[in-house]
């Protein structure tokens, strides 16, 4: 069983955790994106046994009626094994879930995974006449000519910053570079895209830049955030627009909690108090 301290950022061990929490969410007309928490597996049977995981958990998705839907990293599906590895994976989870009309979103990780991420989501959007997703990343200098390529591809992009520490060849370093480049990709997709726009930020500023561009184009979007950030936000957003919670669960809980723990100061100021039982 996971603590009360991490139980802010992570659902659970078990997709039985993970779903009661998507319940809960959609209660408060909240959406629930869940990931099965794991990454860079070197073996094959991890890779396997998650990618069965997320099968079994569309199924479930479905026959709750929940308003869920899958987010699968490249790498906990084999990606260091080999591109085929990964390929064939979530070929299988995307497949299954389109059976049961459950969307999956492939999580974008460092930038030497970007084209064969994209490729692959490509192939399989086109493939299912969307039901998938994508992230790009606005730190990276190439996702401009990205967004252009995915902008007649069915499916959705989500739009984040980044979350990689990037070299300065291929990255913007400085935040406000990176929130122009933000802001400008968020111009281009509600100009260009046919919905399926997702602004998968907690920064204020982004979401009403991207209201502003909402109203101004009418282009349909969805707002993104993660379980344990802003939370009260994401209940007032979904008074207004369409809100999904990033949920993750599982074993390997300990690595993300701690992430999100040291990334802010107010973070580790709740998990101190959390300890010290004030
Ligand atoms: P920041 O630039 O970190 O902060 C800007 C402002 O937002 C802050 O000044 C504050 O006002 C507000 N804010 C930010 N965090 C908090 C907080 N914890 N509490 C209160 N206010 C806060 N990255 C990837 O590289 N690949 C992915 O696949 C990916 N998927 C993601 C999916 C979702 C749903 C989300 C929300 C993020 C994802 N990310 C991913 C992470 C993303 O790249 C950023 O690292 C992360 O979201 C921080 O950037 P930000 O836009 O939220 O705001």
């Amino acid at each position: 069983m996971i603590p009360p301290i991490a139980n802010r950022f992570v659902a659970g061990e078990s997709p039985a955790e993970a779903l009661d929490h998507a319940r809960q969410l959609n209660q408060q007309n909240v959406k629930a994106i869940i990931n099965l928490l794991g990454e860079h597996y070197d073996e094959r049977p991890p890779a396997r046994s998650d990618a069965a995981e997320y099968r079994s958990l569309a199924n479930d998705i479905a026959s709750s009626d929940l308003d869920a839907c899958l987010s699968v990293k490249p790498s906990q599906l084999g990606l260091d094994l080999g591109d085929d590895v990964f390929r064939e994976e979530v070929t299988e989870i995307v497949n299954a879930a389109a059976e049961h009309d459950v969307f999956v979103w492939i999580d974008m990780e460092d930038h030497t995974t970007t084209d064969v991420t994209l490729d692959t989501f490509e192939e399989l959007a086109r493939e299912h006449d969307g039901g998938v997703g994508v992230c790009v990343q606005a730190n990276l200098k190439r996702t401009r000519e990205d967004v252009e390529r995915l902008a007649d591809v069915p499916g959705k992009v989500r739009f984040v910053k980044g979350a990689y520490d990037e070299p300065s060849e291929v990255a913007y370093k400085k935040g406000e570079r990176v929130d122009e480049a933000y802001r400008s990709l968020l111009e281009y997709a509600f100009e260009h895209f046919d919905g399926g726009i997702a602004v998968g930020s907690h920064d204020p500023e982004m979401i009403e830049y991207a209201t502003s561009l909402h109203e101004e184009h009418g282009t349909d979007f969805e707002i993104q955030m993660l379980m344990g950030v802003r939370k009260d936000a994401q209940y007032d957003l979904a008074d207004e627009y369409e809100v999904w919670q990033y949920v993750p669960y599982g074993g390997r809980w300990k690595s993300y909690f701690f992430r999100r723990v040291m990334e802010r100061k107010e973070n580790l100021r709740f998990a101190l108090r959390a300890v010290l039982g004030r």
